[in-house]
C-alpha cells in the first residue's frame, strides 16, 4: 500500500532516545527544552513564547482555559476543522459558530469570518488548510478590529510561512502536532506558541498540575533549594500533559532533517501539479501567492467523480481519503441544517492523495498513472 501519509523515522531518532534512556530521565527535561529553542529557531521567533505538550488536540483544548471561553461566548470555526477544535468550544459550553471556506483552498477567508460576527464573539480559530496559509493580513486586520483573539490550529502548517511569519505565530495562539501523521513526527506531542508571555507561563501552569513554575519541579524538588521537598503548592486547576525527553529527543533529531522533508515534499507536489494539470477533470490546488510558503502537507484534487477514485485508488493500493469532514455534517456537533454552501463543495470534490517524504519517484508514478487510467476508464 502507498500510505497517504508515513513518518520517516530510523537510527538516528533511536540512537537519541538511547541517550535519553542513558540519562536516566525519562521526563520533561533537558531534550524537551532543546526541542523547545530549536522549534522556536525554525520559526524565527524567541523560545520565550513557546512550551510543548502531549498533542495538538491539548493544544486546542488549552486554549479554551487560557481565553476561558464561557456559555455567553461565541467562537468562530471553519465547518472544514479538525475534530478537536469543535470539542474544545463544547467543553466549555461556549456557541460554536461555523462558517464556510474558500471551495478550493478550503481555507476560511476575512469575508467568512466577516459575516459571523456578532457582540458575542470571543475568539476565530483558523485552520492552514494542510499547511496552505490564510490570508492572515485581512484575517488580522478584522479581528484586531472587532477584539477577536485569533488562534492558527496549524497542526500541519510546520514552517509555512506567511509574508515572512510562520505560520501559528501570526495571532494570539497557534499550534502544531508532531503526531504519528504529521511533518514531523515525536510519537505524540504538540508545541504552542502564545503571544503573551504571562500567557505562556500560565499554559505552563494549565499542563502541569497548576504548580507554580518557580518550584521547579513540581514535587520533589530536593534540588530546588527546599528543605522540605515533599509539600508544594497549586495555582490552578491543572492538568498533566506535558511533554517528554524520549519524545524531546525525536524531535530534535526530526527537526534537524525538517527542512530536508520539505524539500522533498515541494518537489512531489509541484511533479503532481505539473503533471496532473493536464486533466482537465479535475482541479489542482490554487497557486501559491506570493509571500506565501507551505509545509506541503496535502495534495489534493477536486473532482465529480471524487468517492469513486478514492475506491479505484484503493483497490489498487494507494491510499487517500479526505480531510476535515466538515463538522456541521458530524451529528454531535448538532449543526446540520447550517447553510456553507462552499463546505458542502469542498466535502463533496476534495481528495487528498499521498504526500510524504518517504514516497519514492516510482510511487509517485504509480499514483499519477492510476489517476490517468481511472479518467480514461471512468470520466
Ligand atoms: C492532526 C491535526 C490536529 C490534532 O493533532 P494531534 O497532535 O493529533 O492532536 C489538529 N488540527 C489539525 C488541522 C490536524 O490536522
Amino acid at each position: 500500500m502507498i500510505n497517504i501519509f508515513q513518518p520517516c523515522l530510523g537510527k538516528d531518532e533511536l540512537a537519541a532516545i538511547k541517550k535519553v534512556f542513558k540519562s536516566n530521565w525519562i521526563g520533561k527535561g533537558e531534550f524537551v527544552t532543546e526541542f523547545e529553542r530549536s522549534f522556536a529557531q525554525h520559526v524565527n521567533c524567541s523560545p520565550e513564547n513557546f512550551t510543548t505538550t502531549t498533542s495538538c488536540s491539548e493544544a486546542i483544548f488549552l486554549a479554551s482555559e487560557l481565553f476561558n471561553y464561557n456559555s455567553q461566548d461565541e467562537v468562530i470555526v471553519p465547518s472544514i476543522s479538525f475534530v478537536a477544535v469543535g470539542n474544545s468550544i463544547l467543553a466549555k459550553n461556549a456557541k460554536m459558530i461555523l462558517c464556510d471556506v474558500d471551495p478550493y483552498t478550503l481555507n476560511v477567508r476575512a469575508e467568512d469570518i466577516e459575516s459571523r460576527i456578532t457582540s458575542k464573539t470571543k475568539a476565530v480559530i483558523v485552520t492552514h488548510y494542510g499547511g496552505f496559509p490564510c490570508d492572515m493580513d485581512s484575517i488580522m486586520d478584522l479581528c484586531r478590529g472587532h477584539n477577536i483573539i485569533v488562534i492558527e490550529d496549524s497542526a500541519c502548517a510546520t514552517k509555512s510561512f506567511y509574508k515572512g511569519k510562520a505560520c501559528g505565530t501570526i495571532g494570539d495562539m497557534g499550534m502544531w502536532s508532531f503526531g504519528a501523521m504529521k511533518v514531523i513526527c515525536t510519537g505524540d506531542g504538540g508545541v504552542i506558541y502564545l503571544k503573551s508571555k504571562e500567557l505562556v507561563e500560565a499554559a505552563k501552569e494549565l499542563l502541569y498540575h497548576g504548580f507554580p513554575n518557580k518550584q521547579k519541579s513540581g514535587m520533589d524538588s530536593s534540588n530546588a533549594g527546599n528543605d522540605n521537598w515533599w509539600e508544594y503548592s497549586v495555582n490552578r486547576i491543572g492538568r498533566r500533559a506535558f511533554l517528554n525527553n524520549i519524545a524531546g529527543a525525536m524531535g530534535v533529531v526530526q527537526l534537524n532533517k525538517l527542512d530536508g522533508f520539505l524539500l522533498r515534499k515541494k518537489e512531489i507536489y509541484e511533479r503532481y501539479c505539473r503533471e496532473l494539470s493536464e486533466y482537465n477533470w479535475l482541479t489542482l490546488p490554487p497557486e501559491l501567492r506570493e509571500g506565501y510558503v507551505s509545509s506541503y502537507y496535502f495534495f489534493w484534487i477536486q473532482l465529480e467523480q471524487r468517492d469513486e477514485l478514492a475506491r479505484f485508488l484503493r483497490e489498487q493500493g494507494v491510499y487517500s481519503t479526505f480531510r476535515y469532514w466538515p463538522l456541521h455534517k458530524v451529528k454531535h456537533f448538532q449543526q446540520e441544517e447550517a447553510y456553507l454552501p462552499n463546505s458542502d463543495f469542498a466535502s463533496a470534490r476534495t481528495l487528498n492523495i499521498p504526500l510524504h517524504q518517504a514516497l519514492s519517484d516510482d510511487d509517485v508514478s504509480r499514483v499519477i498513472e492510476l489517476i490517468k487510467k481511472f479518467g480514461t476508464r471512468y470520466i
